[in-house]
């Protein structure tokens, strides 16, 4: 597959989507796939732009006929990644970046050995907290909820290629940009985009 797949996985509250969103302005080759999920829509989200909107019926059918490259339940729903058009991106050529927690991001890492992984980390635990605080009107019991849950991300920061500290945006752009063009360099993604500047492997000498 000529494309290059790249995983980003962050708790909520590290400023993942910001991150990806500036950086999808800024390389017109990147392309962000949208996961199914049987979630329901929260206000201001559109089906078939952040993600497709399914019932979880549907969804199992899909699991079921192997239609996910990866799929996983968080936080009570389930969300998977499209086959088909993941596959169809990479077939084209196209760089294609998934938004995806560490247990999709694991299934990726073993069915692509190409790809990259990359974690998102806030700058500190205080941060993240005042950033989980500032998303609104909820309950303390919520904000702790929360901020379990993405410490249970967190652990599994080992598991990941790359660690991007998201302390300034402009920074973290910047080196999610550098993560970008090195896994389009990695040797397994040269050599299926440009088979023919390694035709001299294949000669006798
Ligand atoms: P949210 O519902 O807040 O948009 O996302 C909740 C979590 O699900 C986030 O950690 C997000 O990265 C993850 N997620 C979104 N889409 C997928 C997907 O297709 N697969 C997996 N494994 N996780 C996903």
């Amino acid at each position: 597959m000529p494309g290059t797949l790249i995983t980003v996985t962050a708790p909520s509250g590290a400023g993942k989507t910001t991150l990806v969103r500036e950086l999808l302005l800024r390389d017109p080759n990147l392309r962000l796939s949208v996961s199914y999920t049987t979630r329901t829509p929260r206000k201001g989200e559109e089906n078939g732009r952040e993600y497709h909107f399914v019932e979880t019926e549907r969804f199992l059918e899909m699991r079921d006929a192997n239609q996910f490259v990866e799929w996983a339940e968080v936080h009570g729903n389930y969300y998977g990644t499209s086959r088909a058009w993941l596959t169809g991106q990479i077939n084209e050529g196209h760089d294609v970046m998934l938004e995806i927690d560490w247990q999709g991001a694991r299934q990726v890492r073993e069915t692509f050995p190409g790809s990259v992984s990359v974690f998102v980390l806030p700058p500190s635990l205080n941060e993240l907290e005042s950033r989980l605080r500032n998303r609104g009107t909820d309950s303390e019991e919520t904000i702790e909820q929360r901020l379990q849950a993405a410490l249970g991300e967190m652990r599994h920061v080992q598991e990941f290629a790359y660690v991007i500290i998201n302390g300034r945006l402009h920074v973290a752009i910047d080196e999610l940009a550098v993560v970008v063009q090195a896994a389009r360099l990695r040797y397994t993604n040269q050599h299926k985009r440009y088979p023919q500047y390694f035709s001299f492997l294949a000669q006798d000498y």
